[in-house]
């Protein structure tokens, strides 16, 4: 298949590309576009077989259901059955924005939109381009991340061609995501709200509005705890050479973790912040052997750049990508919720001095600095 890639301008009038993006949409295809998040891949979202093309173009498990965007708040209705106070509330105070709510699910969505569950998870996104496609459409727009399984979500038109090209209609580039990761997603069918996926709308910003939100306990890495957002459970973002997270204080430990490494001869990935990659290009100066790469000074910058960083690894191919993590207030929850999946849980902390991973594993040889 042809995939068309239209380049947006936001100084000119968009509305030609976007409408025959909507008549692709209408006629049963799969097109790419631009949302705050990260970019979607996106399909009449009542029409079962549409959807189906979105799980063959991204090689996504079956059983991991999909987002419906929708332009306008209360086309919500066509969707949900009966909506809580608490679905009411978040969707007064975040939408349109970076929130997705699980909320029961109306028959008039297909089962495979929701991987045969009872509840629907719904979003009503604040890019003009997403919002100018769905509204063409007519008709909410069921669309994950624009990746292959797996890899980091697309922040970029470009990221999202390098995945897709040939398996869909067209790509709409309107340029890089502004939060660059995706939504919080939050089930408001219980009698708490529960954040299954941090993401954008911090816990700190629920918990303002609502006084009092769960976490799903597994986020927090315990393995024998199954996610209730299907998609959690599946390794994800992940680079294609390992990647170990510095956390905490084990982050002092970087120039010494570096030196290891390229005394063992491997190409090093880098990735660290402003100060962080100071001290490095300090310590190394121009090493070819030596992938810096940092996302300046505060969590905002991390969060739109993670991802499109951690591709770019892989277009470099180093043999080994470290990063230092950040702590979990406000985006940094998020943050780490996807650093630590991209690394397949190998995180580095420092107990008592000495150099561990979280999970109680044994470190790589190279790696071990004693
Ligand atoms: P993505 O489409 O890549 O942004 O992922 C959507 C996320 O929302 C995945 O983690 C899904 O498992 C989750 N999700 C979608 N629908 C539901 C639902 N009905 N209940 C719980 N989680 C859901
Ligand atoms: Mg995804």
């Amino acid at each position: 298949m042809q995939t068309f890639y239209w380049q947006l301008d936001d100084k000119k009038d968009n509305s030609a590309v976007i409408r025959q993006a909507a008549y692709f949409i209408r006629r049963g295809e799969v097109v790419a576009f631009p949302t705050e998040t990260v970019y979607g891949l996106g399909a009449d979202g009542l029409d079962a077989e549409a959807v189906k093309k979105i799980y063959a173009a991204k090689g996504r498990p079956a059983d991991n259901p999909l987002i419906l965007h929708i332009a306008a708040c209360d086309e919500i209705k066509i969707l949900a059955g009966e909506l809580n106070a608490n679905a009411k509330e978040l969707a007064a105070r975040f939408w349109p924005g970076p929130l997705t709510l699980v909320v029961p699910k109306s028959a008039a969505v297909p089962s495979i939109v929701s991987a045969g569950l009872s509840t629907v998870a719904v979003r009503c996104p604040s890019h003009p381009v997403a919002r100018a496609l769905i509204e063409a459409a007519g008709r909410p727009i069921a669309a994950p991340s624009a990746n292959i399984s797996g890899r980091p979500s697309p922040t970029t038109g470009k990221d999202v061609l390098e995945d897709m090209d040939g398996k869909i209609a067209c790509v709409l580039d309107g340029g890089p995501c502004g939060i660059g990761l995706e939504s919080t997603v939050v089930d408001t069918t219980g009698p708490l709200p529960c954040i299954l996926r941090p993401g954008g709308i911090t816990y700190e910003m629920l918990e303002e509005v609502l006084g009092a939100v769960e976490i799903d306990p597994a986020l927090a890495g315990a393995e024998s705890l199954r996610p209730k957002a299907p998609g959690m459970k599946y390794r994800h973002y992940a680079p294609q050479a390992p990647l170990y997270i510095l956390e905490g204080e084990a982050g002092e430990k970087l120039p010494q973790m570096i030196a290891h490494a390229l005394k063992a001869n491997l190409r090093v990935g880098v990735l660290t912040d402003e100060r962080g990659a100071a001290k490095v290009k300090k310590l190394f100066g121009a090493n070819s052997a030596l992938i810096l790469k940092s996302f300046g000074e505060n969590k905002k910058e991390l969060a739109a750049g993670l991802f499109y960083f951690l591709r770019d690894f892989d277009r470099q191919g180093p043999d080994v990508i470290l990063a230092t993590g950040v702590d979990e207030k406000g985006l940094g929850l998020a943050i780490m919720n996807r650093m630590r999946k991209a690394a397949g849980q190998q995180s580095l902390v420092l107990r008592d001095g000495r150099l561990l991973l979280r999970n109680g594993a044994a470190l790589p040889p190279w790696l071990s600095l004693e």
